[in-house]
């Protein structure tokens, strides 16, 4: 497994509205190798627009950096079922935007349908943090970051941040 580089805010993949994920050898290792760079940055989750690959795909561990034995979820071609009506609000950090954290409100729990690495269909509810994970990661495969759902007094607050992180 490799670790891949991570793509960082002003790179243009990180807009683009990612295509449907086939499920081959090269999705499976570039899923495993996904991992192992979550792993190494260290973080949560990782979607593959951020290292560079316009697919429908992401990859999850949301307790592991709290002491618990590493599980990681590859999710592919993920969509919503259900989105709750009320919201959290959740300090959020992406590995594209390093050193930047930032209040984001989301619907509290969601009910999502993927498809795992074995080809087979998934559907589960995610709560709390894992709600939020997962909301975080689909955004990239629109093309969405968390910065563009900061409150209007963030983003002008983060707006230096970012220029210097866009080069
Ligand atoms: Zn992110």
């Amino acid at each position: 497994m490799t670790v891949l580089p991570i793509r960082i805010y002003g790179d243009p993949v990180l807009r683009q509205v990612a295509g449907e994920t086939p499920l081959d050898d090269w999705v499976r290792r570039l899923a495993a190798d996904m991992i192992e760079t979550m792993y190494d940055a260290p973080g949560r989750g990782l979607a593959a627009p951020q290292v560079g690959e316009p697919l429908r795909l992401f990859v999850m561990d949301c307790h592991w950096k709290d002491g618990v034995a590493k599980a990681p979820q590859v999710f592919i071609n993920p969509s919503f079922v259900e989105r709750s009506d009320d919201q959290a609000v959740n300090e959020e950090g992406c590995l594209s935007i390093p050193g930047v954290p930032v209040d984001v409100s989301r619907p509290a729990s969601v009910i999502m349908r993927w498809t795992n690495l074995e080809g087979a269909a998934q559907e589960r509810s995610f709560e709390g943090f894992e709600a939020v994970c997962v909301q975080h990661e689909t955004d990239h495969l629109d093309g969405t970051l968390n910065v563009d759902l900061a409150s209007e007094a963030d983003k002008i607050r983060l707006a230096p941040q970012l220029e210097v992180l866009a080069g």
